[in-house]
């Protein structure tokens, strides 16, 4: 048995129970080490392999799997953040279906979460923006034409832009062709809940030289959008004047 297993953002505290308990029980880890806080991997017993994914290509990941599966061992797969974002579960998955091996996936706090909470951030404020894109910028892994980041920046929504730190000026003028200007609210977050996070408020325009001055060069959460510095409406969920399904409204409507 295979269990892909997200390991959150970086803090230890923040793996799932879930994920913790296969950590604890598994006879194998192999852990995506350029992301994943290694500090997880005192859960294991004694004696569990470890390897580290960050030096071995999909297919000796597949024939570690294949060997401890044989051996009827259990193996985690230990992704960061969430595995459901820029993960590649899905090209492990579809040869684990073709050998026959099966497995599951526990999901973990994505480090776009992570990064949001150190801001204190909400992104669906009321008045402001109610949808969230999770994107990146085209790198070396080229993104579909409809889905380039200036298409996506016209609708001026909040957004959160992964793996593009080392792009962030073709991400300020990606963004400045949809509905964002030079001075639209921008923050970068370095290693979201890591001992060395780092937090930055800035502006669309000078979202490079912010990383610049900092030193910040990759594992950062990069976003935009009015959410950021707007003064939201209240929400209707919590409106005394509101009905909803488990509070009547306790208050006349005023205005
Ligand atoms: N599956 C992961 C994302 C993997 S892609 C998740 O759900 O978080 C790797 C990218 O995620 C990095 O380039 C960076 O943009 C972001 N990232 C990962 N960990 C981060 C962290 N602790 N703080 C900020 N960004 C992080």
């Amino acid at each position: 048995m295979i269990h892909f297993v997200g390991a959150g953002p970086g803090a230890e505290d923040l793996i799932t129970l879930r994920g913790a308990a296969f950590l604890e029980e598994a006879d194998c880890v192999i852990y995506a080490g350029s992301l994943v806080n290694p500090g997880l991997l005192k859960r294991t017993k004694e004696g569990c392999a470890i390897y580290n994914s960050a030096t071995m290509t999909l297919e000796e990941v597949l024939d570690v799997m294949k060997e401890q599966e044989e051996l009827g061992h259990t193996t985690v797969r230990l992704h960061t953040g969430d595995a459901s974002m820029y993960g590649a579960i899905r090209e492990q998955m579809d040869v684990l279906d073709e050998w026959g091996i099966d497995y599951d996936d526990t999901p973990g706090v994505s480090s776009v979460f992570g990064a949001s909470a150190a801001l204190n951030a909400e992104f669906t404020l009321p008045g402001i923006s109610q949808t969230l894109i999770l994107t990146r910028m085209a790198g070396r892994t080229p993104v579909p034409e409809k889905e380039s980041l200036d298409k996506l920046a016209q609708h001026g929504t909040s957004m959160a832009i992964f793996l593009s730190t080392g792009l962030l000026t073709e991400v300020s003028e990606a963004l400045c062709k949809g509905a964002f200007t030079e001075d639209s609210p921008a923050a970068i977050v370095y290693k979201a809940t890591w001992p060395e996070e780092k937090v930055m408020h800035c502006t669309v325009g000078t979202l490079a030289e912010t990383a610049e001055r900092e030193g910040i060069k990759s594992t950062a959460m990069i976003f935009v959008g009015d959410f950021l510095t707007g003064t939201p409406e209240r929400s209707k969920l919590y409106d005394p004047t509101f009905t909803t399904a488990f509070r009547e409204a306790s208050k006349e409507e005023t205005k």
